[in-house]
C-alpha cells in the first residue's frame, strides 16, 4: 500500500501549470490565482495623515494658547502650519509641512479661534506614517496566489483596477455505474441510487474557482467508458471519473484508462478511500477516485485538490496544523491512516474533536454533518484526551 504523503507527492510531481492568463477586472478577481507579482507604484498611505479628528500642531509649543490657522478636512490639502499656531484637522486629512503631531479633539478646548490642549503630546502622536501599509516598489502579492477579499482590497488601494490571473482550469468529472440515476429524473427504480458525487465533485471543484466541465455518467461497458473518456479528455485540462477502479468485472475504468494512454492504480494506505487511479489519456491528465461517496470527499481533498491547484499555479503555503483533544477512541490500530469525519467543538481545555457515530465510506451525512477531518496514522491508538491532528473542512471547500 501507498502512503497519502508518497501519493500526494507522485502526483504533484507529475502537475505541469498551466501558463495561460488573463486580464479580469479586479472587481471580478475573487478566487483567481495570480499569474504574476504585483508591485505597488505608490505608498499606502501617500502622505502622512492624521488618525483622529483634533488639531495639528508642533508637540514642542504645547501650553501654549494657539490660534487656528486653517481648518483640514479629508481630501484637502493644507499650507504649511505657521509657527505658533494649530489646524483643525479631521481623520484621514493630510498632516501640513511643519506639524508634527495631532491631539484629538477630546484632549482640547477651542474658544474665540484659539486652541489649548489639555494632556502632554509627543511628537508623531497620531500621525499615520506615509508608506506604513505598503511602500513604493514592494511587491504587494505574489505570483500564485490565490486572491482573498481582503487582497482585492490590498490591490484596490494601490491603485490597481485590473490583474493578471491564470485561466481557471477545466475540470472534467464523469461518473460511473450502471446504478446511477440523475436526481430530479423521476422515482428510484428498484436497485438504483441517485448520483451523489457528481454534485459533490461540482462543488468542490467550483469552490476552489476551476470549471466544472459535466460529463455526466457512464454505464458500466467497456466501450462507452472508452469513448466516455475520450470526450472528457478533449473538453478539459484533467479528468476526474468516480467509481470503477476496484478490481471487480465490472470496473472498466482502469482498463480504458491503460488503452488510451497510461495508468497507475495505486493501493493507498487511506480510509475511507483505498483504490486511486492516476495517469493520463491522451496527454490530458487523469485521476479515477474511488466509488464511494465520503471516499471521493476525502480522496479528492487530499489528493486531486493539490495536484489541481498545483496545476492552477497556486503556491500554497504548508496546511496549518490544528491539533484537538479526541472525545472517542481508537482501540485497534489500523493498517490505513483514518480521516475521521469529526465536530471541532470549544470546549474549556480547548479544541474537542467529537467523532461522527457512523464512519462508513458509504454515508455522506458524516462529512455534511462534521467540519473536520481528524487523522489517525495507520498503526496508532487513540485514547478520550489524546491530541490528535485536525483538518478543518473550511480550509478544503
Ligand atoms: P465502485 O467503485 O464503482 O464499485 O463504487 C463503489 C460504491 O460507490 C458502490 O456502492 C457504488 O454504488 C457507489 N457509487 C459509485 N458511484 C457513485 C455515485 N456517482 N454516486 C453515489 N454513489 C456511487
Ligand atoms: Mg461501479
Amino acid at each position: 500500500m501507498l502512503s497519502v504523503a508518497e501519493a500526494l507527492a507522485r502526483v504533484c510531481c507529475a502537475a505541469r501549470p498551466i501558463e495561460e492568463c488573463i486580464g479580469i477586472p479586479l472587481l471580478d478577481a475573487l478566487g483567481h490565482v495570480l499569474a504574476a507579482d504585483v508591485t505597488s507604484s505608490i505608498n499606502v498611505p501617500p502622505a502622512d495623515n492624521s488618525a483622529m479628528d483634533g488639531y495639528a500642531l508642533r508637540a514642542s509649543e504645547v501650553g501654549d494658547a494657539l490660534p487656528v490657522s486653517q481648518r483640514i478636512p479629508a481630501g484637502t490639502v493644507g499650507a504649511a502650519l505657521m509657527a505658533g499656531t494649530a489646524a483643525r484637522i479631521f481623520t484621514g486629512a493630510a498632516i501640513p509641512a511643519g506639524a508634527d503631531a495631532v491631539v484629538m479633539q477630546e484632549d482640547c478646548t477651542e474658544a474665540a479661534g484659539v486652541v489649548t490642549v489639555s494632556v502632554p503630546v509627543s511628537a508623531g502622536q497620531n500621525i499615520r506614517p506615509r508608506g506604513q501599509d505598503v511602500r513604493a516598489g514592494e511587491v504587494v502579492l505574489g505570483k500564485g496566489r490565490v486572491l482573498r477579499p481582503q487582497d482585492l482590497g490590498l490591490l484596490a488601494s494601490i491603485g490597481c483596477a485590473q490583474v493578471q490571473v491564470y485561466r481557471p482550469l477545466r475540470v472534467a468529472v464523469l461518473s460511473t455505474g450502471d446504478e446511477l440515476i440523475e436526481p430530479g429524473s423521476g422515482e428510484l427504480p428498484e436497485g438504483r441510487i441517485y448520483n451523489s458525487n457528481r454534485y459533490t465533485l461540482a462543488g468542490l471543484l467550483r469552490s476552489i474557482n476551476m470549471e466544472f466541465v459535466d460529463c455526466g455518467f457512464v454505464a458500466d461497458d467497456p466501450d462507452a467508458t472508452a469513448r466516455a473518456l475520450l470526450d472528457a479528455s478533449g473538453r478539459a485540462d484533467c479528468v476526474i471519473t468516480s467509481g470503477g477502479v476496484s478490481v471487480g468485472e465490472e470496473d472498466h475504468v482502469k482498463n480504458q484508462v491503460e488503452r488510451l494512454g497510461q495508468l497507475d492504480l495505486w493501493k493507498l494506505a487511506i480510509k475511507p478511500g483505498k483504490p486511486l487511479a492516476f495517469g493520463r489519456i491522451g496527454h490530458t491528465p487523469f485521476i479515477g477516485l474511488p466509488g464511494n461517496p465520503t471516499s471521493v470527499f476525502v480522496t479528492f481533498c487530499l489528493i486531486a485538490r493539490p495536484f489541481l491547484l498545483k496545476m492552477q499555479g497556486v503556491t500554497e503555503p504548508e496546511p496549518l496544523r490544528l491539533l484537538a483533544r479526541a472525545s472517542f477512541t481508537v482501540d485497534r490500530p489500523g493498517t490505513r491512516q483514518e480521516y475521521l469525519r469529526v465536530t471541532l467543538q470549544n470546549a474549556e481545555q480547548g479544541l474537542q474533536a467529537v467523532r461522527y457515530a457512523n464512519q462508513s465510506s458509504g454515508v455522506l451525512s458524516s462529512v455534511s454533518h462534521s467540519n473536520a477531518l481528524a487523522v489517525v496514522p495507520a498503526g496508532v491508538t487513540v485514547q478520550q484526551g489524546d491530541s490528535v491532528e485536525v483538518i478543518l473542512l473550511d480550509s478544503l471547500a
